[in-house]
């Protein structure tokens, strides 16, 4: 089972519907990551990890 992270429960005003998916934790925080670039952020704030990794769920 991997791990998902929705977009929208990161940043709900953006109005993104990614999902970001990943085998692993590290995983799905890297590819969450990149997929930063593409809203223009370069580099996550303690703040923004935070709200990252609290939105990260089980693959259903
Ligand atoms: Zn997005």
């Amino acid at each position: 089972m991997g791990k998902v992270i929705e977009c929208a429960k990161v940043d709900p005003s953006s109005g993104c519907t990614h999902v970001v998916r990943g085998k692993t934790e590290e995983e799905v925080l890297k590819n969450a990551m990149e997929h930063a670039k593409q809203h223009g952020i370069r580099q996550a704030t303690p703040e923004l990890m935070v709200k990252v990794k609290s939105a990260i769920r089980d693959e259903k």
